[in-house]
């Protein structure tokens, strides 16, 4: 099997043996680095895989940028049994696009993402107009920018995105959802560091 990022041949490094089904190789997976920073959106200390470097910024504008759908997998793969069981019983709740850039890409990356988690997922925000926002000043930014389309939550909601950069779009999700009535956790594949040279 062929990594599929660089298309190196697999399957002769130990790392490889013993992820034997990991979609890249061991070179390649060696550049994704493990999230180790504790942040907190709100009263939530979210649950972040990886650091948002160059490697995970270039497959990650692969994937939603080309469409590359054989890429999807590769996000959650070394996590996914472990998340599987974990959030056993919760739902995850996929943050919005606008709808423009929905309409640009023609579906819903996170949804591909997370799909292989098996778990029950809800499209229930709606964010407003990126030409909107642009229009708001920083504070009106922080409080709006998300609303809720079906306000009926299961008990138990994970919200779950990309990448996690100022952590405003999670902020203002939170701020929709009751927390005397639901459970809430955060799920996001990257986080953007200080450091990282990502803009
Ligand atoms: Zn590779």
């Amino acid at each position: 099997m062929r990594c599929l990022w660089c298309g190196k041949e697999k399957g002769t490094s130990p790392g490889e043996i013993f992820w034997e089904d990991d979609l890249l190789c061991s070179g390649c997976r060696r550049q994704w680095i493990r999230w180790k920073e504790v942040r907190r959106i709100h009263t939530v200390v979210p649950e972040i895989l990886y650091r948002y470097n160059h490697m995970g910024s270039a497959c990650l504008r692969q994937f939603k940028e080309t469409g590359d759908e054989a890429l999807k997998d590769v996000f959650l793969y070394r996590d996914r049994n472990r998340l599987k069981r974990k959030y056993h019983g919760w739902t995850l709740l996929l943050m919005p696009s606008t709808p423009e850039k929905f309409q640009q890409r023609g579906f819903s990356h996170l949804e591909e993402m997370y799909g292989s988690l098996g778990l029950p997922m809800r499209d229930c925000f709606e964010k407003t107009a990126e030409a909107e926002q642009k229009l708001l000043d920083y504070t009106e930014r922080q409080s709006i920018g998300i609303r809720l389309k079906d306000a009926a939550l299961p008990e138990r909601v994970v919200l779950v995105d990309d990448v996690i950069t100022t952590g405003a779009t999670l902020r203002s999700a939170l701020s929709c959802i009751d927390r005397k009535k639901h459970r809430v956790r955060i799920l996001s594949v990257f986080g953007v560091s200080g450091d990282t040279g990502i803009p």
